[in-house]
């Protein structure tokens, strides 16, 4: 049995063909946010110097200085603040939303529940120690149509009494598409209409470089993301950032470190030029990932399954949802997205009780990066409708191979 079958092969030749608009459009998007980011090393002057990085305080750190500037520049904000000691995207947006708003304040999430992990920092369940909750910080929230459709009357109802309101542009573990930048900024002008005084927060994680701008170029006060998805471009080994205005970039920098001391301390540990490669690299991995994604909609929409985006759809984020309905599907699908991986392609992917998962899970991964799902990677809750959600892809090349192997597994049964 070979790797790839014959049957496969040629359905994946008509299916790129088929894919030739979409990847225009995706290399259309690369231009423009590659120009974006070269303005920006111009304007920075980024120079080898720049790459050494500091131990211990990491005080006069040019390096982390100059980064800052560059992701600010990149995103349209006033500051940045891009850190290897943010551990994940969590802890960068958990970072963002205790600067936004402080005891007594409410939080309302406009794109239903936040991302799992999020539940814990906002303390959703049970206020535990530490959490906003534990705070005093009162959340609520509105919800949103598979089609990305947000409640419109609620949020005006709602927004007026809202200290701060929270937008998650990807999807998460939902089946709802994730918000285009363009989407994104409707919402937060809509929200803003509601209630001026709001500051708005994004959950930025998958979104970067998918569209021709970022949040805090169509209103978002602050966003955040890890440096594991989009833009590390692959390369960051670890991080996460916050982007926007310098008031809350800076409240942000004091819930990373502490009060008093914010973003003017953290060694860089000679981390900042795989930083800097990073962002330098992340349009065009992104555009890899999403080349990926249009690919896999499109030959699993040939065999019968029901994807999300379809084929020609926008997007948002570099998310592909594909609906298997069936356990066995999915975990062959899992299974050939592993084999298509360049590290552990030798290991079989089996479902496990995740914590915080009120099901088993199922994960594909194979990366240079442990969890770096700006690779190519697949993962599932096993309930019903068994959907994969599958992302990244640092070469679109070896992330076809990998969309085509899950194929021919899925076709052998
Ligand atoms: C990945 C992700 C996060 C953060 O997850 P980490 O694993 O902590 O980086 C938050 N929100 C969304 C929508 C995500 O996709």
């Amino acid at each position: 049995m070979e790797f790839i079958s014959p049957e496969i092969y040629s359905l994946a030749e008509a299916v790129e063909r088929r894919c030739a608009a979409d990847f225009a459009e995706i290399d259309r998007i690369a231009m423009i946010n590659t120009e974006k980011v070269m303005d920006a090393f111009r304007a920075e002057r980024v120079s080898d110097s720049l790459f050494a990085g500091t131990t211990g305080y990491g005080y006069n750190d040019r390096g982390r200085e100059v980064l800052d500037a560059v992701y600010a520049r990149v995103f349209g904000a006033e500051s940045a603040l891009v850190r290897v000691g943010f551990v994940n995207g969590t802890h960068a947006i958990a970072a963002a939303l205790f600067a936004a708003v402080g005891p007594g304040d409410t939080l309302l999430s406009v794109t239903g529940a936040p991302y799992d992990t999020l539940q814990g920092v906002v303390g959703m369940k049970g206020a535990p120690r530490g959490s906003l909750a534990w705070y005093g910080v009162k959340y609520d929230e509105t919800g949103i149509s598979d089609d990305g459709e947000p409640d419109w009357d609620a949020i005006r109802a709602k927004a007026p009494s809202a200290k701060a309101v929270f937008i998650q542009r990807s999807r998460g573990y939902t089946s709802r598409r994730a918000l285009t930048a363009e989407e994104t900024g409707k919402l937060i002008s809509f929200v803003k209409e509601a209630n001026p005084d709001v500051t708005v927060i994004v959950d930025n994680c998958y979104g970067e470089f998918t569209c021709e701008s970022e949040p805090t170029q169509v209103g978002a006060d602050i966003m955040a993301g890890s440096l594991i998805k989009n833009p590390g471009g692959g390369i960051a080994p670890a991080g996460g950032y916050v982007a926007g205005r310098a008031e809350l970039t800076e409240a942000a920098a004091e819930r990373l470190t502490v009060p008093g001391l914010g973003g003017e301390v953290g060694a860089t540990l000679g981390q900042s030029r795989l930083l800097f490669e990073g962002i330098f690299m992340a349009p065009h991995i992104t555009a890899q990932a999403m080349k990926t994604a249009a690919f896999a909609a499109g030959l699993f929409s040939e065999l019968g399954f029901d994807v999300s985006p379809k084929p020609g759809e926008a997007r948002g984020d570099i998310i592909q949802t594909l609906r298997l309905g069936d356990p066995d599907i999915l975990k062959r699908f899992c299974l050939g997205i592993q084999q298509g991986a360049p590290v552990d392609s030798f290991v079989t992917p089996e479902p496990w009780p995740m914590p915080g998962y009120d099901c088993d899970v199922i994960m594909a991964a194979g990366a240079f990066v442990q969890g770096a799902s700006i690779e190519l990677s697949a993962d599932a809750p096993m309930r019903e409708p068994y959907i994969a959600y599958l992302q990244g892809g640092l070469t679109y090349e070896s992330g076809k191979l990998g969309v085509m192997r899950a194929a021919t597994l899925i076709r052998e049964k």
